[in-house]
């Protein structure tokens, strides 16, 4: 009775192509670090990556969308107030 049950198991399972090696190398062939390229940001000037929002400014496309200055403290917001009107010119 046992050794029946055991049979029933096995011919539940699947039946799978031969996988070789050779195969699992060529599909990772393709699988490969690429660099990452990075932009000027209009705004600021600082190298940010294309299709984002700037992480030092906050700004996409000309306009605010990401306020830096929120989560900073007091003193923290004043220091990166002044390196923004620095790189205003970039802008102009
Ligand atoms: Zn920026």
């Amino acid at each position: 009775m046992r050794a029946f049950c055991f049979h029933a198991k096995i011919q539940g399972m699947t039946v799978r192509m031969r996988h070789t090696s050779s195969h699992t190398k060529n599909r990772r062939s393709h699988y490969k670090v690429r660099v990452m390229s990075a932009v000027k940001c209009a705004k600021c000037g600082v190298a940010a990556l294309p299709h984002k929002v700037c992480q030092n400014c906050g700004f996409y496309k000309g306009r605010e969308v990401v306020d830096v200055l929120k989560k900073l403290t007091k003193k923290e917001r004043k220091n990166k107030e002044k390196e923004l009107a620095e790189s205003k010119p970039a802008e102009a």
